[in-house]
């Protein structure tokens, strides 16, 4: 017996779809809130559709079409530099506004980099690494340096060494730039590292057979999270070498102290 009249029915699928448009557009206004407050240096303000950078230039933010994202899968390309979607910011998929905020190629990026020495005074002038003046990161990496320093020496095994910093090019594997084009990553002694594609190819084995792995001390992540930089451990996709300057992704509790503030990837599959 069919209990519902056509009426009922039409209400109900309208509340199905305004739930579910409402949750789509209160999650993406967290996602842009986030994101002013991460690089309040270079944003204006944002709304449910645009961020307007200081310079007074704008990016839209769109809703992507079927069509339109089986488009840029195609070309595995970006779209318009000058918009991102609500899939782009639910995916951590930020490479329009990266390039807007560190440069949009290698030329641009060098431009605004320096190099510093990592651990000076552990280590003098062994590790030099080139990173970006933008949002003040150079600095924020010179802080993280000290702070690795005052850490008892057994831990200096770790950090001592770098897999590098900047170098302009995609991730492996995928076709978007990796953080470190921009010059705001770090990757810390790849000897300790763990890296989900070296698992996998070691192992032979599907990747949702890996289980998550770490060999670095939290205190060490916990010192990068502090100044905004987001530990590759939290990724699936694991690299337990890897920091980058993610604020965005950090909510701030009480007093100087950042939280990392979530998972990565749960909306996305690679
Ligand atoms: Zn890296």
């Amino acid at each position: 017996m069919n209990l519902l009249t056509p009426a009922k029915r039409l209400l109900i699928l309208f509340l199905i779809i305004f739930s579910f448009s409402t949750n789509v557009i209160s999650q993406t206004n967290i996602e842009l809130i986030r994101l002013k407050d991460g690089y309040p240096e270079l944003i204006q303000s944002v709304s449910s559709t645009a961020i307007t950078w200081k310079d007074g230039s704008q990016f839209q933010v769109s809703e992507p079409s079927r069509l339109y994202a089986l488009m840029n899968w195609i070309k595995a390309d970006s779209h318009s530099k000058d918009t991102i979607t609500i899939k782009d910011l639910q995916c951590d998929h930020y490479e329009n506004i990266f390039k807007k905020m560190y440069g949009h190629n290698a030329t641009e990026v060098k431009k605004k980099l320096v190099v510093i020495y990592w651990m000076q005074k552990a280590f003098g002038h062994k590790y030099p690494l080139k990173v970006t003046t933008v949002n003040g990161i150079d600095k924020k990496i010179q802080r993280i340096s000290a702070a690795l320093e005052n850490l008892p020496q057994s831990y200096w095994k770790f950090v001592e060494n770098p897999g590098g910093s900047f170098y302009w090019r995609n991730v492996k594997r995928e076709p978007y730039l990796s953080a470190h084009s921009f010059g705001i990553a770090i990757d810390i002694n790849s000897h300790y590292g763990r890296y989900w594609l070296w698992d996998l190819q070691k192992l032979k084995s599907q990747f949702s057979f890996l289980a998550p792995v770490n060999n670095i001390p939290m205190k060490i992540v916990q010192i990068f999270e502090q100044e905004g930089f987001l530990w590759g451990g939290r990724w699936h996709f694991y690299d337990t070498m890897h920091f980058e300057y993610r604020p965005e992704l950090f909510s701030k509790e009480s007093g100087s102290q950042t939280q990392y503030n979530g998972q990565l990837g749960l909306h996305c599959v690679a």
